[in-house]
């Protein structure tokens, strides 16, 4: 029998609703918030219905569900480096409620039949909401468009060739052509064949290391050509894990004339630039897609965290197993994970400096990436599903101490020392992370 949860006493944050307070928050037995205390009045306090389960906050962030709008899941095809059990539980455990979930399995999720298998495994597994993603051609091959209708009817809320770029801008324009009549946006994986064989970011970093550049260009090229197609079509146009200052000012350009463009960053090129591979030489828990840039770079995407240029804050969590990453740095996958330390790294990074509020975070994780692809919107107010996080800004974590709830780890912050874990999640007003443990 589900009960009624009396949250007490937490710091609630929620822009959407003008909301920064002290208040509890109550919880009924449907999964919807039931009520919200008024916070001019004794400190917000509700009185506590008969039966309730109560969870004491103080001193805790109460923040409305943060949704990683790029995850890998993995199933099926790789199950060995992650599944949609193990995925959603690092989802949760990291904060989350909910996550989208990238098409390149194996075999990729292109059809309504594989969007259906997908929503099912998660009805099944998932610790937290799972919204499928399509891909935009058959097999990700960029040669003939993928079931878009039939995927988008049964809940496919975007669609990409994410792992690639959809080359054939002939393609790109019937895809987005067709992709706008179902009002969900189309997602780029924005990287020129210019890349090909580029292991690290272009420059002097690449030059000192021997290894392959991958220019900033062929980033901002696709951007640029993807922008060009959203003008054209009018399609909706999300740019994920943009890396550049260049495709940062292209993005700024494009919302500034109007156009229905959103973007997203990893913490990954939020936290660390091309430097970091000086000191932690050929480090393949350091390679990624696109790769880490040059510490300018980085400190333009910051910038755009705050002006809203960046609309969300994305992981691209991608999970390899070890001995694939135990490789040259030129032969090992692209990729890191990233579910789990997202939100303890902003928290550490960006919120304690005072370079980030509160309210910044639930704009980036909750509000933003729910507004660029479409998602359900999720407040801190009466009749909202009660999808929620409960935040402990003060404590400690050392990453990978006691190993990660993803199947993988590679984190390119294993023992890094952090603030902030997530105490309590609630999807749908059930709790799937009760006293910092995934329960679900
Ligand atoms: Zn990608
Ligand atoms: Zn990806």
């Amino acid at each position: 029998m589900p009960t009624q949860l009396l949250l007490r006493g937490g710091r609630l944050v929620d822009p959407a609703e003008g909301l920064d307070a002290v208040a509890d928050v109550l919880v009924g037995a449907d999964g919807a918030i039931a009520a919200v205390g008024d916070p001019a009045a004794e400190a917000g306090a509700l009185e506590v219905p008969k039966g309730a389960t109560v969870i004491e906050c103080a001193e805790k962030v109460v923040l409305p569900g943060p949704v990683d709008v790029h995850v890998h899941l993995r199933e099926p095809g790789r199950e060995d480096e992650e599944t949609v059990a193990t995925g959603t539980r690092a989802a949760a455990r990291g904060g989350f409620t909910a996550v989208c979930a990238m098409p390149n399995t194996d075999p990729a999720i292109d059809d309504g039949a594989a969007v259906r298998a997908l929503l099912e495994s998660a009805e099944r597994d998932a610790a937290v909401r799972v919204h499928p993603v399509g891909a935009l051609t058959r097999r990700r091959a960029g040669e003939a468009l993928a079931e878009i209708g039939e995927m988008a009817a049964t809940g496919a809320v975007a669609f990409t060739d994410d792992g690639s770029w959809l080359a054939s801008s002939r393609m790109m324009r019937m895809a987005m052509d067709y992709t706008k009549r179902f009002g969900v946006p189309v997602l780029s994986h924005a990287e020129d064949p210019l890349a090909r064989g580029g292991a690290v970011n272009e420059g002097e970093v690449s030059t000192l290391l021997g290894l392959p550049g991958w220019p900033s260009a062929a980033e901002e090229t696709a951007v640029a050509r993807d922008i060009r197609l959203c003008e054209l079509t009018g399609c909706r146009l999300h740019v994920q894990h943009l890396s550049t200052a260049g495709s940062l000012e292209l993005v700024r350009r494009a919302k500034a004339a109007g156009m229905p463009v959103t973007c997203e960053v990893t913490p990954h090129h939020l936290f660390l630039d091309e430097t970091a591979l000086l000191q932690r030489r050929y480090d393949t828990a350091l390679k990624m897609n696109p790769p880490l840039r040059t510490s300018a770079d980085r400190e333009a995407l910051v910038a755009g965290l705050t002006d809203g240029t960046v609309d969300c804050v994305a992981t691209d969590h991608a999970p390899h197993a070890a001995h694939e990453k135990e490789m040259e740095f030129e032969l090992a996958p692209y990729g890191v994970t990233g579910l789990e330390t997202a939100l303890p790294l902003l928290a550490t990074r960006l919120v304690a400096p005072g370079t980030l509020s509160w309210a910044d975070v639930a704009r980036l994780l909750c509000h933003g990436p729910r507004s660029a692809l479409g998602l359900p919107e999720v407040r801190l107010a009466a009749g909202f599903a009660a999808d929620l996080t409960v935040f402990d800004p003060e404590a400690r974590v050392e990453v990978g101490a006691g190993g990660f709830e993803s199947r993988s780890a590679n984190s390119p912050w294993t023992g890094e020392r952090l603030l902030g874990r997530a105490t309590e999640v609630l999807v749908g007003g059930k709790p799937v992370v009760r006293s910092g443990k995934v329960v679900a």
